[in-house]
């Protein structure tokens, strides 16, 4: 696949990129492992300096990163600039706490002494996704860069502008050239840097055939990984439930990032009591969302970030009908005039009645299309919601003690949100069970992950 900026809302090829050849690869990796003696022996103080002037940097021009962000990938303007403010809080939260939560911990043994240290690993590849093409690099590379460890970004091939962007940040910064480096290649070529023997760990955010792929060639190596994988969220809401507010975080759950998070509400599981309410309410909010440009301040939906993810969608949806499942609205590409007639645009989308097998029952949609399911009790509420090959975050509406800790117990998520959406912070743990990946990015846990946990004994 070539490394292209294509306009997804206009399908213009805004810059084409060569991949880095032989040589380029082996200068990089060079550079990285030669950085990082030097990187890991800074202190605390001097990293946290270069990530404030990177959170500082993120600040004050985050319109511009946005629109960078808008004419790769598609995402609202809007969801654009915060998502460039959340990097510069992540940067910062890193900066402030990285030394306490990595700080030596005091075990008592028969030693005079003994204690945990924990120490940088070295070189961790990241391999990430488009889909926030700014956090999802920030939300790996702040903490890893705070540990003392290195980075190397391999992107998705649709936002090397992006990739090239977050570098710049870095380096104007002030962390050194090697310390955080954007290769600019093919998913054929990660196989080559996960087994060279420089490369000590890798991270991938990403689908699930990307991920396995991954973790099987990092596990012939005995290499350290973290996978952050899809999701097919389940969003429930039972009678005790502020039904008004439930529904309006419904549609945003779903339709957030044009409906293309890993972390979107995907299966909305409503109360009989309450189905008839909350269907009705979904589909007109859902109906009245403005799709197009996504430059433009006032567009709730922009385009699909790729010809490839609208035909994926078109496809889930069709085979879904094709098995019973019923459109209440949407279903076809939306069509935009002008200038977007080539854009990647898909209407907003309810389907009902949807068949067990059927795409929309338990896959991953990646789009503005909600699948919404009846159930009569919690126990059918909670065995539909665990009725997915996947675990990464689950919602929960209601107002009644006993059925909130059943939902904290018995769903089959890395994260429970009661009476509101899923969504990521800092200063919590992040990251799925089953075929969501393993591991956990943000808090403290986060930055443990590429870490050596050293036991140190002294008598
Ligand atoms: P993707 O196709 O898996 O791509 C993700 C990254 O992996 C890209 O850099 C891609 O490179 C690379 N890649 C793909 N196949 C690979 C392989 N066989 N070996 C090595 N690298 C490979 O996923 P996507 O379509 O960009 O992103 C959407 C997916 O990411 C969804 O499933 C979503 O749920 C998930 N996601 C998860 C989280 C989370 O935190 N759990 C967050 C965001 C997204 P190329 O672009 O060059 O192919």
């Amino acid at each position: 696949m070539p490394i292209a900026s294509i306009n997804p809302a206009t399908g213009e090829t805004l810059k084409t990129f060569e991949s880095l050849n032989d040589q380029q690869l082996e200068e990089k990796l060079a550079r990285a492992a030669a950085t990082f003696p030097d990187h890991r022996r800074t202190s605390f103080a001097e990293r946290a300096q270069m990530m404030i002037r990177a959170a500082e940097i993120l600040e004050h021009e985050k319109q511009q990163f946005a629109r960078v962000m808008t004419l790769e990938m598609g995402k609202p303007i809007r969801a654009a600039v915060s998502e460039a403010e959340k990097c510069a809080l992540v940067c910062r939260y890193y900066a402030e706490n990285a030394e306490k939560h990595l700080a030596d911990e005091i075990v008592e043994t028969n030693a005079t002494r003994s204690y945990v240290r924990f120490q940088p690993l070295g070189v961790v590849l990241a391999v990430m996704p488009w889909n926030f093409p700014f956090w999802q690099v920030f939300r790996f590379a702040a903490p890893a860069l705070m540990a003392g460890n290195v980075g190397l970004l391999k992107h998705a091939s649709n936002v090397p502008q992006c990739a090239l962007a977050i570098e710049n940040i870095f380096r104007r910064a002030g962390f050194p050239e090697g310390a955080f480096q954007t290769l600019l290649i093919g998913a054929e070529t990660v196989q080559r840097v996960i087994e060279d023997a420089r490369v000590a760990a890798v991270t991938l955010t990403g689908s699930e055939p990307a991920g396995r792929s991954v973790a099987g060639i990092a596990g012939k190596q005995i290499k350290k990984t973290v996978l952050e994988l899809g999701g097919s969220d389940p969003f429930i809401v039972m009678p005790s439930a502020d039904l008004e507010a439930a529904v309006t975080t419904a549609v945003k759950a779903r339709t957030i990032n044009n409906g293309q998070s890993c972390i979107a509400a995907k299966r909305f599981i409503v109360h009989t009591q309450i189905y008839e309410e909350f269907e009705k309410r979904f589909v007109e909010i859902m109906k009245a969302l403005r799709v197009g440009d996504p430059l433009d301040e006032a567009t709730d939906i922009g385009p699909l970030a790729t010809e490839q993810i609208l035909k994926d969608l078109e496809d889930q949806v069709r085979v879904s009908v094709a098995a019973g499942a019923k459109l209440l609205t949407g279903g076809q590409k939306f069509k935009a005039g002008g200038n977007l007639a080539g854009g990647n645009f898909y209407e907003p989308t309810v389907l009902v009645d949807i068949p067990k097998g059927s795409p929309a029952y338990a896959d991953e949609i990646f789009g503005p299309v909600a699948s919404l399911f009846r159930i009569g009790g919690i126990d059918e509420a909670i065995e539909l919601a665990n009725a997915t090959p996947f675990g990464l975050g689950a919602a929960a509406w209601t107002n009644d003690d006993a059925e909130r800790n059943r939902f904290v117990d018995e769903l089959e998520a890395g994260c429970v949100f009661i009476n509101g959406m899923v969504a990521s912070d800092p200063r919590l743990p992040f990251g799925g069970v089953k075929h969501s990946g393993y591991g956990r990015e943000l808090g403290e846990f986060g930055i443990r992950e590429f870490v050596n946990v050293k036991t140190v004994w002294i008598k």
